[in-house]
């Protein structure tokens, strides 16, 4: 998969892009991470890429003309056109399904925004998608496109050592994971629970769906809405920790 991102400050890409699990998953071929600088697509000789609002008004509006062109310089000729996503506090609320279907694409492009915002014809006709990493605003879309990046990253085949661990992440099932413990078995007098040391795998999948389900009753009650249940395990929800469903069907 290949993942380009147009910004005006690379810089802030080279140790992410670098490090960890992205930096290993490049070298292994399984994914390419590209930045491009759109200030090079300026068109003008002081190389500038925001100009003042019509209309009037505080901030400054990045122009249409270079990220229409960094844009095309990457997707003229190709058959089959990337997606172009517009970094965006306005946009759709980033999720890990939305993670999920991005990990399926063979190409997308990344747009960062800074100063006051886009001139509105980029909204209108370059981009297919315009996500927002959560409801508060930052000062560029460099650090959003960095998360999206990396969640979309880990779910590739190949990327993460144990491919196990993206299908048990929160989320992934519709709910919380369950916890986790390490050595020590007794740490400060604080022990590790019995089940798990106890060798019996049918006992700590069961263990670890129960916790799953409680820890996203106490933290996250409305992922349980969406979430797929056993009628046992929606009877013991109820009976034994007062979950009360307005509109679950159990299945
Ligand atoms: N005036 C804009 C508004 O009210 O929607 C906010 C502009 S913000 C200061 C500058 C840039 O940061 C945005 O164009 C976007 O690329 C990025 N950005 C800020 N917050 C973001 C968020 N929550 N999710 C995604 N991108 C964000």
């Amino acid at each position: 998969m290949r993942m380009d991102v147009l910004t005006l400050f690379p810089e802030m890409f080279e140790g992410v892009f670098r490090s960890s699990i992205l930096g290993k998953a490049q070298e292994k071929g399984l994914v390419s991470l590209r930045t491009l600088n759109f200030r090079q697509f300026s068109g003008n000789k002081h190389s500038t890429v925001d100009d003042y609002p019509y209309g009037g008004g505080g901030g400054m509006v990045l122009q249409a003309e270079p990220i229409f062109g960094a844009v095309e310089s990457l997707t003229e000729g190709l058959e089959s056109k990337p997606r172009v996503i517009l970094m965006c506090p306005q946009g759709e609320t980033f999720t890990q399904r939305k993670a999920e279907e991005l990990a399926s694409e063979q190409h997308l492009i990344f747009v960062c925004g800074h100063y006051e915002g886009y001139d509105e014809r980029i909204r209108e006709h370059l981009v297919t998608d315009e996500l927002s990493i959560g409801d508060y605003v930052l000062t560029g879309g460099e650090l959003p496109a960095m998360v999206v990046i990396d969640s979309v990253a880990r779910l590739l085949p190949g990327v993460l050592g144990n491919e196990s661990s993206a299908v048990t992440d929160s989320f992934s099932t519709g709910l919380l994971e369950y916890p986790h413990y390490t050595r020590p078995a007794s740490f400060r007098g604080w022990e590790v629970p019995e089940v798990l040391i106890s060798g019996h795998h049918g006992n700590i999948g069961l263990w670890r769906r129960q916790q799953s389900l409680l820890r996203t009753l106490r933290r996250r009650p409305e992922l349980l809405k969406q979430a797929e249940l056993t009628v046992k395990e929606l009877k013991w929800l109820k009976e034994e920790h007062g979950y009360e469903p307005d509109d679950v069907s159990a299945k």
